[in-house]
């Protein structure tokens, strides 16, 4: 059976790997990236000031790049804020908002997920918007509503025509070993899917890709991407080691 959505497998570094050290992974996972594989989507998020580098290595590649975070500013007084602008002067397809250690130990409320989201669209970076809820929420039944609340928030105002990709990422998923199981992230992506598609429109919702992200690794990506609204991931650890990144790329040749 074919997909609706092309994969796509995407690593967020975090504050992983300098320069030098960004353009020698990018080198070698273009070296090391199954080139047998099905369309499958490929992306790598570096910190910001490794981002020249990668770019010297991949623009022009399949391996597409973006930033982990940008300002919804264009210019200004914003020490140590990047625009997205200069994202899109380096080549960078995408640009994380609303990662939660962003909302965690960095601020981010909702309302800056707006302002930056609707600036890296206006700026023409493509969006991967970050949602999820903590333990105590989803032990208290409001998983839904958080998640609700966020698309909500993140997205007021957003014409129906933009592209962009929602990453759920359970807070309490990341980093822990803890991965959601392959149910729990099905019920949360089918329902952001009917919430973009009764919210924005059937066709945002048909063709937005939504990509899991908490604790993602080669052998537990397949069964994750089996659920029918799984169109990929966002991976953190798992992806700073070329041979478990190309595992879990590998593992989204699985055919459903
Ligand atoms: C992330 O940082 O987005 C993430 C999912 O991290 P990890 O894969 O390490 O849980």
């Amino acid at each position: 059976m074919s997909r609706p959505r092309v994969p796509l497998v995407a690593g967020n570094w975090k504050m992983h790997k300098g320069p030098a050290e960004a353009g020698r992974f990018a080198a070698e996972l273009l070296r090391a990236i199954p080139n047998d594989r099905p369309p499958v989507e490929v992306a790598v998020f570096p910190p910001f000031t490794a981002l020249s580098a990668v770019a010297g290595v991949l623009k022009g590649t399949p391996v597409a790049y973006g930033g982990q975070n940008c300002h919804w500013e264009s210019k200004g007084a914003f020490t140590g804020e990047v625009a997205p602008a200069f994202l899109t002067e380096l080549g960078c397809r995408y640009v994380l908002v609303g990662h939660s250690e962003r909302r965690s130990l960095f601020g981010e409320t909702d309302e800056t997920c707006r302002k930056k989201l609707a600036a890296a669209v206006a700026a023409g970076v493509e969006p991967v918007l970050c949602c999820g809820e903590t333990l105590a929420e989803r032990e208290s039944g409001q998983t839904f509503a958080v998640i609700e609340r966020q698309l909500q928030a993140a997205l007021a105002g957003i014409s129906p025509a933009v592209a962009f990709t929602v990453a759920y990422e359970p807070v309490w998923a990341i980093g822990t070993g803890r991965t959601a199981t392959p149910a729990q992230a099905g019920e949360a992506h089918h329902f952001i899917r009917d919430w973009l598609g009764r919210n924005l429109s059937p066709v945002a919702g048909e063709r937005t890709q939504l990509l899991y992200g908490g604790s993602v690794k080669p052998d537990n990506f397949g069964e994750l991407l089996k659920q029918p609204d799984v169109d990929g991931t966002l991976v953190g650890g798992a992806s700073l080691d070329v041979t478990s990144f190309c595992g879990i790329i590998r593992a989204a040749t699985v055919i459903r």
